[in-house]
């Protein structure tokens, strides 16, 4: 393993590099540097936090800082001397490396309005990323009636529904003319804008916030039409942005993000990135999935276990991990080639559309109740060619005779079918584990990691060890 390795940043990029360095062994010294003064969480839940379903003890990231590494929190680097090989941080010390990975994530996009642009946020404007922002969102939500949340993407509707859950009237304002656009069409935005409406959040689309108006007893956000809303809390959920600064004060190349090669070095051969602060390519992650892919990679070649291995980026799937809301998407929504299905049923909160492209799906978008949902994303995932009767796909209901079914039950799923996106864990590596004798969900978890990350799949990971508890020997690769 190369010498000393210096990671800036504890959060689930960082972490989890530690975590892979650790598992590996080997004489060298790992370090770890995080901002934040808590032990590492799993920021993917603080949306889930929010809704009051857990708590903060359940946050706690599966790796802790093992074997070999001198981890420090609270400890912000200030410079990289890239010619002396060390980091400066806020505490005088200075750390020398021979290699160096920034982990140093994104931070939330305060957006330029008047109110806003003093640098410290207004008590009752918080904007939404890390453990203390959700404290500072609980504290005010605790004595609250009306909530602001300024931004309709993921992040915003996930807030909205979390605190509408604990009793809060809320409304969401979004300068576009529907919600998720990034993940979603018209159609379906529509449809759940419906579905939120039901849960007690409100939408203003298609009109700019222009003004920030906060006071000891509320906020007022005032609108581009003139008009003006007030609440006793406002969230900022207007994007990330990667945090680069000390990479750009040090000289490395960074476009939106730190540019990194396949093997997430930077231009400095003895500096790589990883998480949410890199670019690949084109490519922001902003996901946990690539984050943990990258440390992965990164931990092979940094021990040497494979000197040549490299980061491919997989398709994405996002999912809204909110109650009362089923909602996955995956591939380009704008047009494209091929075939185009859809259905709507607004009044039952129903949206489904694939775009089938030689046989395969390269886009789709499903909200509401559809069981196939996961026959969709496997598709999607792996490339395989989609049933003849294409009803199944859409409306997940049962197929026509002779043609072939999804794969709803675990028997039917095959091996390589990937059950928890984040870890990048197939059916295979679950059934593996349980015959290397886990024999819980907890204990196939833990082996795994399977469901340690969104916990989207927990359901169908527990849905698995069942079935592998009722099957007296299980053949891989069905
Ligand atoms: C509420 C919420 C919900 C989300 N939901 C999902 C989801 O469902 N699915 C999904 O895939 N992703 C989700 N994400 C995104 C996911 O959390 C990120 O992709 C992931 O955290 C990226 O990991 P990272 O380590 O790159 O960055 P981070 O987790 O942000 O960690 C970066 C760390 O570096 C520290 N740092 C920065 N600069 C310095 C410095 N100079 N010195 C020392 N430390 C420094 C920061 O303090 C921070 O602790 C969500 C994010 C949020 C906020």
């Amino acid at each position: 393993m190369t010498n000393r390795i210096v990671i800036v940043g504890n959060g689930m990029a960082g972490t989890r590099l530690a975590g892979e360095l650790s598992a590996r062994g080997g004489d060298g010294r790992v370090t770890v540097l995080g901002a934040e003064p808590h032990r590492a969480y799993n920021r993917i839940m603080l949306s889930t936090l929010l809704t009051g379903a857990i708590g903060e003890p359940d946050m706690r990231l599966a790796e802790v800082a093992g074997h070999g590494v001198d981890l420090r929190t609270g400890v912000c680097v200030t410079a990289i001397d890239r010619r002396d090989r060390a980091v400066r941080t806020d505490r005088g010390d200075q750390i020398h490396y021979d290699h160096l990975v920034l982990a140093t994530g994104g931070r939330a996009v305060v957006p330029p309005l008047t109110g806003l642009t003093g640098g410290e946020l207004p008590e009752r404007v918080v904007a939404f990323r890390t453990l203390d922002d959700c404290r500072r969102i609980l504290a005010v939500a605790d004595r609250a009636h009306r909530v602001l949340v300024l931004g309709g993407g993921l992040l915003g509707l996930e807030a909205a529904r979390g605190l509408a859950g604990r009793g809060l009237e809320v409304t969401v304002v979004h300068p576009v003319p529907y919600l998720m656009e990034r993940q979603l069409d018209p159609a379906a935005a529509a449809v759940l804008a419906r579905t939120l409406a039901g849960l007690g959040v409100t939408t203003r689309l298609a009109v700019p916030a222009t003004a920030v108006v906060a006071g000891p007893r509320g906020v007022r956000l005032e609108l581009a039409d003139g008009r003006s809303l007030a609440a006793d809390l406002l969230v900022l959920a207007c994007g990330i942005r990667p945090d680069t600064a000390l990479a750009t004060a040090a000289g490395l190349a960074v476009r939106r993000g730190v540019l990194v090669d396949d093997q997430l070095r930077t231009n400095d051969q003895r500096i790589s990135a990883i998480g949410d602060c890199a670019q690949h390519g084109d490519a922001l992650t902003g996901l946990v999935a690539p984050a943990w892919a990258q440390a992965r990679v990164l931990a092979q070649v940094l021990s040497g276990a494979d000197p040549s291995a490299r980061y491919r980026p997989k398709p994405v799937v996002t999912r809204l991990k909110t109650a009362g809301i089923d909602l996955a998407a995956m591939g380009d929504p704008g047009e494209g080639p091929g075939e185009e299905l859809t259905f709507t049923d607004p009044a039952g909160g129903t949206y489904a559309r694939l775009r089938i492209n030689h046989e395969r799906v390269t886009a789709a978008i499903l909200l509401g109740d559809n069981p196939s949902v996961g026959t969709v994303i496997q598709l999607f995932d792996r490339g395989q060619p989609v049933p003849s009767d294409r009803r199944s796909l859409l409306l997940g209901r049962a197929l026509s005779p002779g043609s072939a079914e999804p794969a709803t039950t675990p028997a039917l799923m095959p091996a390589a079918a990937t059950v928890c996106h984040c870890n990048n864990v197939n059916k295979g590596a679950l059934v593996e584990s349980w015959r290397s004798g886990a024999r819980t969900v907890d204990e196939v978890v833990a082996e795994t990691r399977a469901g340690t990350g969104c916990g989207s799949c927990r359901d169908a990971v527990a849905g698995i060890v069942e079935w592998l508890s009722t099957v007296e020997s299980v053949e891989v690769g069905r």
